[in-house]
């Protein structure tokens, strides 16, 4: 999934209710954070199959990086890549945290945090909500 997609499928979780949320939560635990980062980024390479680097299209598959991602080596440059290569996640030495962030996300709101919009009671916000 694009950077701008994955943005706008976060958006939509806002409007999931709780009994899609526990789905959601349970769909994510059984996809496995690792396995779905790198099926991410796999699937990159294969939309996209010119070197991120110099452009060339022109290239052979050399074996697998650490996180068990494919690699391939450009013809033109001599140098090998993968699909994190040049990416939003390309920094990111795990990107199995990626799906970590993702999963925490969807995790239950945290009690200390949880802000009752009908104004109930709002003990950790007390400086903020006076504006307007
Ligand atoms: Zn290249």
């Amino acid at each position: 999934m694009l950077h701008h997609d994955f943005r706008r499928f976060l958006d939509t979780l806002d409007s999931l209710n709780p009994a899609q949320i526990e789905d959601a939560q349970s769909m994510i635990r059984d996809l496995g954070q690792k396995t779905e980062a790198i099926l991410e980024i796999e699937e990159r390479t294969n939309q996209d199959l010119k070197c991120p680097v110099c452009g060339d299209v022109r290239r052979q598959k050399w074996g697998r990086t650490r996180t068990k991602v494919q690699r391939y080596r450009c013809t033109g440059r001599q140098k090998t890549y993968s699909g994190r290569t040049g990416s939003a996640i390309g920094r990111l030495h795990r990107p199995d945290l990626f799906m970590v962030a993702l999963r925490d996300m969807l995790g239950p709101p945290h009690r200390s945090r949880c802000v009752n919009s009908r104004g109930a009671w709002d003990l950790t916000n007390t400086r903020s909500g006076a504006g307007g």
